[in-house]
């Protein structure tokens, strides 16, 4: 079965930083505050799909 994956999208420039494996059970959209070299500070990203 091949796993899901998801990307987290900075919220104020829209870069996809990061790749994470998606939980099926989870069914809220994700937000975390994480680094973004491109704003070059930690801000929110959020989930695509
Ligand atoms: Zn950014």
């Amino acid at each position: 079965m091949a796993q899901k994956k998801i990307a987290l999208a900075c919220s104020v420039c829209g870069s996809r930083n990061y790749i994470i494996a998606a939980n099926p059970t989870r069914q809220e959209r994700l937000e975390v505050k994480k680094f973004c070299k491109y704003c070059n500070k930690h801000t929110l990203h959020r989930e695509t799909r």
